[in-house]
């Protein structure tokens, strides 16, 4: 029998990758570099679905109806590059390799490419929601040719995380389009998780509050317009106790976080497209600072503030400020990541649909949230906004959330407790709405030291200063 979709590379993610499709009622060819995992697959799973084992890349490629539908699974690099080397040669015209892995976009650009003067459709696929979002419903981020999605496109959407009865799986636009938006997935994944962490610092050291009864103010902003999965599970991890001392479980974790790589790559890619994503950077940073044990042990002696002690009142009106600062802030990282969506679609030709990614990141990923909604309606009306802070609606949510977040900022400030994302997003909104930056006296320095010249507010033209000489002004 033929298998409408094979997957290759059966470790966590394609394993219950495979087993979704099967349960979909599709019937999936599997293969991976080790058989034993195949077979493993098929002893434990094989009564979920209808799966073809094959142990060699020409028998995978032979149990697949034409066009062939073929997923890579596997780590994500050198690794890919040699799987599709190994099964192009087996392909034929028309047949379309699917990257489900990680991939950088460029890469996936690249291997795009070469592909298609092969005549094979290569679909660089981001995918989001782990181990269980993979099994259980995943947001499904394609990119690649629209041929491709039309023959993949209902396979993935039958596997995808629905919400409302739509599928959180949609064509992002051509090559790599797919890969870059996942990307940005991350980065902001990035960004919110650190916006938590600093509304639970201050919650810790300024209001005073424990683990336990922080995990209950998370819960009830789960309720709010908070409402989502990172604040959800953010309640779960500060209620669980130890189970070796009895304490609470965060405070028993080393406090140096790691990072796999995708939040450095949407930095890295905006600093190359020139887009402002602030908060996604200090997020970066902060983990990176956070593992740089000999710099926080050479520092930890240095002076800070005075703690005053914070009247209960105080700490409650406190936490409702947190709570708007977290909003507000929450809304300047996504504004951010947009951004990068909108200059990256425009810098590559790939014309994709913002509201469309709002819509297939309700459901199956890291982010998904309420909020997500609103961002979907901002971008589905007639006009999109320039940023989503001068969407009427989020403007009218940073309008009421501003005081509350200034104080917050301001008080971490104080206190000395880091606060760099909240910090770095009122930034970002503060300089946005300002009439005048000082942008004005940077190019009159560069102008000076090294002849950049400068336009001016009253004429047009370019001109320079003779700075070393009777300070006339030339024409550049
Ligand atoms: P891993 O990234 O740990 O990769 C293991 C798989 O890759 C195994 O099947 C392994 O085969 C195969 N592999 C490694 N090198 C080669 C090679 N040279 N040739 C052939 N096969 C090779 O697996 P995961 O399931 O964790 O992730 C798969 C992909 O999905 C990765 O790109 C990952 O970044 C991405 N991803 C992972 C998520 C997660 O939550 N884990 C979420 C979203 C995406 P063998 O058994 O023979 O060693």
């Amino acid at each position: 029998r033929q298998a409408q979709i094979g997957v290759t590379g059966l470790a966590v993610m394609g394993r219950n990758l495979a087993r979704n499709f099967a349960r979909h009622g599709h019937t999936v060819a599997v293969h991976n570099r080790t058989a034993t995992r195949t077979r493993e697959l098929v002893a434990e799973f094989g009564h979920e679905g209808d799966f073809v084992p094959a142990e060699s890349a020409r028998d995978f490629v032979a149990a697949l109806e034409r066009p062939r539908r073929l997923v890579i699974m596997v780590k994500a690099g050198a690794p890919t590059d040699a799987v599709i080397d190994e099964f192009a040669p087996l392909l034929e015209p028309g047949d379309m390799i699917m990257d489900g892995g990680n991939a950088h976009f460029e890469d996936t650009r690249r291997r795009e490419a070469a592909l298609r003067e092969r005549g094979l459709h290569f679909v660089g696929c981001g995918i989001s929601g782990g181990e269980e979002g993979a099994l259980l419903g995943p947001s499904i981020m394609p990119g690649g040719s629209a041929e491709s999605y039309r023959a993949l496109g209902p396979l993935l959407e039958s596997i995808s995380a629905k919400v409302d009865g739509e599928p959180c799986c949609a064509h992002i636009g051509p090559d790599g389009a797919g890969h870059f938006v996942k990307m940005v997935h991350n980065g902001i994944e990035y960004a919110d998780m650190q916006l938590i962490a600093e509304s639970y610092d201050l919650l810790r050291r300024v209001a005073g509050y424990a683990p336990d009864r922080i995990a209950d103010i998370f819960r009830k902003w789960n309720t709010g317009r908070l409402d989502s999965y990172l604040i959800e599970i953010t309640a779960e991890v500060l209620a669980h106790n130890d189970a070796a001392t009895g304490g609470p479980f965060v405070d028993i974790v080393a406090d140096r976080a790691e990072q796999k790589g995708t939040g450095r790559w949407t930095v890295q890619t905006a600093l190359d497209l020139g887009v402002p994503v602030s908060g996604i950077a200090e997020a970066v940073f902060a983990r990176s600072l956070s593992g740089h044990n000999e710099l926080r042990a050479a520092a930890r002696e240095l002076p800070g503030p005075e703690r005053p002690e914070l009247h209960p009142d105080d700490a409650a009106r406190f936490t409702e400020n947190v709570e708007q600062a977290l909003y507000a802030s929450k809304i300047v990282a996504y504004a951010q990541g947009w951004h990068l969506i909108q200059a990256g679609s425009k810098e590559y030709g790939w014309d994709i649909d913002r509201a469309s990614v709002a819509a297939i990141w309700r459901g199956g990923c890291i982010i998904r949230a309420r909020f997500l909604d609103e961002i979907r309606a901002a971008y589905g009306g007639e006009r999109a906004p320039v940023t989503l802070l001068a969407d009427p609606g989020f403007a009218e949510a940073l309008r009421a959330a501003q005081n509350a977040w200034r104080h917050v900022v301001a008080t971490a400030t104080e206190l000395g407790v880091p606060a760099p994302g909240f910090s770095a997003a009122l930034a970002y909104y503060d300089a946005l709405r300002a009439g005048r930056l000082p942008a004005s006296l940077v190019q009159g320095l560069r102008d000076y030291f090294g002849a950049h010249t400068y336009e001016r507010t009253d004429r047009d033209g370019s001109f320079h200063t003779l700075w070393g000489d009777d300070r006339g002004e030339r024409p550049a």
